[in-house]
């Protein structure tokens, strides 16, 4: 978390929540250290994550409507620059016919552990 006044962060494991909302010793007020919707994505975290989208191998996109930007931006960045694209998603998106070039239609929690053992299992195989 970190305090909205003056930046400060802390582990959310160590925030004391005796009062809620929990403060900063400043006064200010501790929030998660994520982007709630409607917010504003961060210039460098934007920047950062179209840097690693552009040099992946693999993206493994799980779980998404795959409508909400700049995030269903970043299959588009990873298959032009190369990537396979993994799709997990228990209905087709707009990324299905398009983008994935691998579709697995299903629950994450079904598909993951799948899919996980099959590498492992390909990894050990000489
Ligand atoms: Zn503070």
């Amino acid at each position: 978390m970190h305090c909205q006044s003056c930046d400060w962060a802390i582990e959310t494991a160590q925030v004391d929540l005796s009062e809620i909302p929990p403060r900063c010793g400043c006064g200010g007020f501790l929030r998660p250290d994520c982007i709630f919707f409607g917010e504003l994505i961060p210039h460098e975290a934007l920047f950062r994550s179209q840097q690693v989208s552009a040099a992946c191998d693999v993206m493994l996109v799980i779980g998404t409507s795959a409508t909400v930007q700049p995030a269903a931006s970043m299959p588009f960045i990873a298959r032009d620059n190369g990537a396979v694209v993994i799709e997990i998603n228990p209905e087709p998106t707009s990324l299905t016919q398009r983008i994935s070039h691998l579709p697995l239609m299903g629950a994450a929690g079904t598909i993951l552990p799948r899919l996980v053992g099959t590498i492992r299992q390909r990894l050990a195989t000489p």
